[in-house]
Order: structure tokens, then sequence, then C-alpha cells
């Protein structure tokens, strides 16, 4: 029976490179898959890029009002026998495009693996997260550690290199003044920079 998977961790906990590795096992196999991510992560544009160096180009980017069934039942009918569907960056879908991920699995039998950041900087729920974290058949963490060695739970945001608690949920943006960059944290460190704030 097709599965939908949701394999979550901090920023920087090998999600892309866990995708990629997924998709490769099942090539070996001589299966056939697809890659999408949703098109808001400026940052890799059509690419899904591992840390390690590697990285492949997406078969379709979803936008923010796809009906993302439709989407890809267009994009299967060039696959034939499609193993499954691999998503990258996945908190940023929309929660009825995570309902479409449920129904792709359940009435097109196509298993759908989905990986993805759990929260954002100040500690919340991404909304294609929460929503998979409701639907997901199989929940699966991926670690990393905080500078202390523990392991990291949170994204705290930096700008132009210091903690930052206030701002948009999405900021990517490098064309940004300040730099905006993360870094995955436990909670014990979180709390210690944000000064005991969640969010
Ligand atoms: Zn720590």
């Amino acid at each position: 029976m097709a599965k939908l998977y949701f394999r979550y961790g901090a920023m920087n906990s090998g999600k892309s490179t866990a995708l990629l590795q997924a998709a490769y096992n099942y090539e070996e196999r001589g299966q056939h898959v697809l890659l999408a991510k949703p098109e808001i992560d400026t940052k890799g544009a059509d690419q899904i890029a591992s840390r390690l160096g590697v990285s492949r180009p997406v078969d379709f980017l979803i936008a923010a009002g796809d009906d993302l069934r439709a989407l890809f039942a267009e994009h299967r009918a060039r696959v034939p026998n499609l193993a499954c569907l691999l998503i990258d960056e996945a908190q940023f879908l929309q929660p009825h495009q995570v309902d479409d991920l449920l129904r792709i699995v359940v009435d097109d039998g196509i298993p759908v693996l989905a990986y993805g950041i759990r929260t954002d900087f100040q500690t919340r729920a991404f909304p294609g997260s929460a929503r998979l974290l409701e639907l997901a058949h199989s929940l699966e963490e991926l670690k990393t550690i905080c500078r202390c060695g523990r392991k990291a739970l949170f994204n705290a945001r930096l700008v132009g290199g210091r903690f930052v608690f206030d701002g948009d949920q999405v900021a990517i943006d490098e064309l940004a003044a300040d730099k905006v960059t993360y870094e995955s944290m436990c909670a014990e460190c979180y709390l210690r920079e944000s000064g005991g704030r969640l969010a």
C-alpha cells in the first residue's frame, strides 16, 4: 500500500541529501521517480542541491495556487511505471496541496516522500509542515546537532550575523541588504539567545 512519508528536521539536517539518495536508490533498481518543490525557494531555483555537492533539477515546480494533483497527473503521463513522487522544501506547500499529496497516495496509489523543515525561526510550524504532521502515514526525524552538541530542534535567524526573533516567516532573499542566515539550535541554546522568548 502506498504511503505519505514526511521526513522532517531542522535546517542542515541533510534533507536534500536524503531525498537525492532515495531517488538514486529507486533509479538504481530501474524505477522512475518525479522530483518537485515549491517555487518559493529562490535559493536553488529549479535545483535540489545537497550540501555535499550533489544536485539535480526538479521535474516540476509547484506554484502557490497550483492544483497539485492535476499538476502531478500532467507530469506522471510522461513517466511510465512511476515508483514515487519526491518533494523537497515541503514546508512551503500550502495545506490544500498537502491534502492533494494524500489523494495522490490513496487514490492514485503513488507513494509520496516529502522532506521539509518542521518549524520557522520563531518555533512555529510552517503551514505545509503542520498539515504533513497531521496527514502523513509515516513521520521520520532527520537529525542534526547544535553548536553545543545536543540535537538541534529549532532554526534561529541571523541578519548580518546577529540573532533576530521578529520578522516575516520566510526570509530567504539573499539580495537583502543584510544577509539572512540560519543556525540550527537546541532548545536550551535557542532560549538563551532569545532571552526566553519562543515567538
Ligand atoms: Zn545547543
